[in-house]
């Protein structure tokens, strides 16, 4: 479904995002499965995003900032929606306005919705076991639960998609511990990759928190995907040039024709989140694409609007004008397209720009 007034069309299938949900819902067992909505619902949209999985059967959201959990808010009136980087100073009241959660992860968040939050307002609090970004110290825990009943305890996995990764046991030990302390509260750990770590190493929690994972991101990496992929990224091809040897492609000729190409010029680039790490010379090898059915590898600079494809040896080559070229799709998913551009698959959803034609499925 190109549209030829955008260079590129993202295609968010909605019914896979669902069935994702599903999935890990159905892994989760006798736990809730609520889902990660942060940095704009993974790049997909916070409000088509929420709204999908609303209508999934999802009763909680996560997001990272105050401003996305406002526009969860307006899409799902009934839903709980917790705020991961917890309470900026002076924002009490907005929590209470739109009836959102903080996730209080210091002894002064703490201290200051105990002070300006009626009692019994919802709230999750944040222990660290092994992070050490946010949350309280195991130690600094000393004796609120006495006078402090979060509606839930969390804390975050360093890497639970190793799941040989020792760190696992220990953070579940030390989860358990701390969580056995609030016994009103409801424990949660588990991100995608804990939901599956959880089917090898039990975990006592009440609530799992996937985010990767519904979005058709492999949350165990090194075994095959289960999940469904949920997003495409086609570009329009804008013309089919011949490139002579000897003669280079793109800015600083990074890349030098050795034989006699067709490069299709294709209408992407950086300023649409496709990253620059995809940029390919003789010796380095860069991004991968999709045209007419068959793999063909980027060759030099990714540029701000422009990515160039030497498509040499695709069936009617000449003839790809208006036609797409395929970056993110069905055999090319986001852990793949991430790891022949150096990065992980988050930051590929997460980059995801801005004026893409998107359509929802
Ligand atoms: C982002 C995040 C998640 C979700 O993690 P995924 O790996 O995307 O499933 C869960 N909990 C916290 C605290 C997070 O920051």
């Amino acid at each position: 479904m190109s549209n030829p007034s955008h260079g590129a069309t993202l295609t968010i299938n909605t019914g896979a995002l669902a069935a994702n949900w599903r999935a890990l819902s159905r892994l989760a067992g006798a736990a809730e499965a609520a889902a990660v909505i942060k940095a704009d619902g993974y790049g997909l949209g916070t409000e088509p995003v929420a709204r999908t999985l609303k209508d999934a059967g999802c009763r909680t959201l996560f997001v990272a900032h105050l401003s996305e959990a406002v526009r969860a808010r307006a899409v799902a009136p009934d839903l709980d929606i917790y705020v991961l980087n917890g309470l900026p100073i002076g924002s009490v009241s907005t929590y209470l306005t739109h009836r959102l959660r903080p996730v209080l992860g210091s002894g002064a968040e703490v201290a200051e919705w105990r002070d300006q939050a009626p009692e019994g307002t919802p709230a999750a609090l944040h222990v660290d076991t092994g992070m050490s970004r946010l949350g309280l110290r195991v130690e600094e825990v000393g004796d609120l639960p006495t006078v402090f009943r979060p509606r839930l305890i969390m804390s975050h996995f360093v890497a639970s998609e190793e799941p040989a990764n020792p760190m696992n046991a220990r953070q579940i030990a030390a989860f358990e511990r701390i969580s056995a302390l609030f016994p009103s509260s409801v424990p949660s750990l588990s991100n995608s990759s804990g939901v599956f770590l959880r089917q090898h190493q039990p975990i006592r929690e009440g609530l799992v928190r996937p985010g990767y994972a519904l979005y058709g991101g492999n949350p165990t990496p090194g075994a095959p995907n289960p999940m469904a992929d949920v997003v495409t990224l086609a570009a329009t091809i804008l013309q089919v040039r011949v490139v002579t040897v000897g003669e280079t492609v793109g800015y600083n000729g990074a890349w030098t024709a050795h034989r006699p190409s067709l490069i299709a010029t294709v209408s992407l680039g950086y300023a649409d989140g496709y990253l620059r790490s995809g940029s390919a010379s003789n010796t380095t090898q860069g991004g991968i694409a999709s045209v007419a059915g068959q793999e063909v590898p980027i060759v030099g600079r990714v540029s701000m609007d422009l990515i160039t494809l030497d498509v040499t040896d695709v069936p009617g080559a000449a003839n790809l004008r208006g036609e797409p070229a395929i970056f993110i799709g069905p055999g090319l998913g986001v852990d793949r397209v991430a790891s022949a551009l150096g990065t992980n698959g988050y930051e590929i959803l997460t980059s995801l720009g801005g004026r893409y034609n998107r359509v929802f499925v």
